[in-house]
């Protein structure tokens, strides 16, 4: 038996473009040979060698000993009142992580997640209150776009049916020079459970597969990815994969944010804000989002509101407020409907376009910020939890 056959098998959906030919001419193979295989494994969905028919046979044979396509499992499909589907992902040694569907008129976003848990600890955010396992891997990241299509039914909108509104304004995109790849995922989002620039050679790995046209062609315009803020992080991928930027900003003064988003003790605002002009100069689109979630008494008054405006004169932005999405014992509650419509006011007339995010799947708890998926922690945190809890009582 063969040294390689012995090894564990190496999963292609780990590879980009570019990995993908390196790992081919290491087996002998032409770098047109690897791009063949990346449009049959990302374009058409496909997981058996065997069924790549144009591939030569003796490629198939080898690729079956030494390969495989390998997504993570779904081990829980749910489907809320309006549409928006969940996942539940089986990640090995008792973790799992989400990914959420949230289909518009006629395309959807899909909503990705890339660590199992998140080490950053935000104060109101179900996932960091869970503690950190580990990196997901470039397979499982893009895994989940990959299965997220088949479980869809791979549709492709057919170009045909172009009497939609959704299909105006696609063709309105493609107007402004975006293509088509016709799929039903039009847009993904960084935004499921971790801190994506916290993995970031995975992450970018994904995100080059998202992009490439052998793959899934989505517009770096559609592909977003947020951050709670770490600086050098932010710096790299505008240097090596710019794509849409939100940044979860959360608080107006560094006081607040050090509570809040406590990677903020290490990059305050100020850094934060060079770093997104910084972005700025290299990125799809010409303005950050800033993400803002409402937190009833805590970061929510008009005063607030007025030094955020003051905090952001100089970076192009829009905000986008997020209710916030309460869970057990997370010691928040949501701002009521008038404070935030107060709150959007004072931005918008500042000049700063301001948008309220629905809340999407509610009951699938599918919605921000509520992705519980199920992680072992291995940090110490719970632990500390536990005996903060215990000294309470
Ligand atoms: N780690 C990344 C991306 C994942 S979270 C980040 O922090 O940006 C996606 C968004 O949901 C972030 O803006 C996050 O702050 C927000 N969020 C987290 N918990 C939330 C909650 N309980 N309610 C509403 N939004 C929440
Ligand atoms: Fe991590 Fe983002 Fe949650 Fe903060 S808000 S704990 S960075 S997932």
């Amino acid at each position: 038996m063969s040294t390689a056959a012995t090894a564990a098998p190496v999963n292609l959906l780990d590879f980009d473009v570019d990995g993908l030919v390196a790992w081919f001419a290491g087996l002998g193979e032409k770098p047109f040979r690897a791009r063949q295989v990346m449009r049959w494994m990302h374009r058409e969905g496909c997981d058996d060698f065997d069924a790549m028919t144009d591939v030569a046979k003796s490629l198939r044979a080898k690729l079956k000993e030494v390969a495989v396509i390998r997504p993570p499992q779904p081990v829980r499909d749910s489907v809320s009142t309006d549409g928006t589907r969940k996942w539940l992902l089986d990640v090995g040694n008792a973790n799992a992580v989400e990914t959420v569907f949230i289909p518009e008129t006629r395309r959807g976003t899909l909503c990705v997640s890339s660590q199992a848990g998140c080490a950053l600890d935000c104060a109101f955010c179900s996932t960091g209150k869970q503690g950190f396992n580990r990196n997901l891997s470039a397979a499982e990241i893009i895994g989940q776009l990959w299965l997220a299509n088949k479980l869809l039914g791979a549709a492709r909108v057919d170009a045909n049916e172009a009497a939609t509104e959704a299909a105006t304004e696609a063709a309105a995109d493609l107007e402004a020079g975006e293509k088509d790849n016709g799929r039903i995922i039009s847009n993904v989002v960084m935004m499921g459970m971790g801190e994506p620039l916290a993995n970031f050679d995975n992450v970018v790995t994904a995100l080059h597969l998202m992009l490439d046209d052998h793959a899934y062609g989505l517009s770096r315009r559609r592909v977003t990815v947020s951050t709670s803020g770490i600086v050098p992080a932010i710096d790299r991928l505008r240097d090596e994969c710019p794509v849409a930027l939100a940044v979860s900003l959360h608080a107006s003064n560094d006081a607040l944010r050090d509570r809040l988003v406590p990677i903020n003790q290490k990059y305050p605002l100020r850094e934060l804000m060079a770093a997104c002009r910084r972005y700025l100069e290299r990125a799809p689109r010409d303005f950050i989002t800033f993400e803002y979630v409402m937190l009833d008494g805590v970061n929510d008054s008009d005063a607030h509101a007025r030094e955020l405006v003051a905090l952001v004169r100089d970076v192009p932005c829009k905000f986008n407020l997020i209710p916030f999405n309460p869970f057990p014992n997370s010691g928040f509650e949501r701002s009521p409907a008038e404070r935030i419509r107060r709150f959007a006011t004072i931005l918008i007339d500042a000049g700063i376009v301001t948008t309220t995010r629905k809340t999407r799947g509610d009951d699938v708890d599918a919605a921000c910020g509520q992705l519980a998926g199920q992680v072992q922690d291995r940090t110490r945190r719970t632990v500390r939890l536990h005996k903060a809890e215990e000294a309470r009582r």
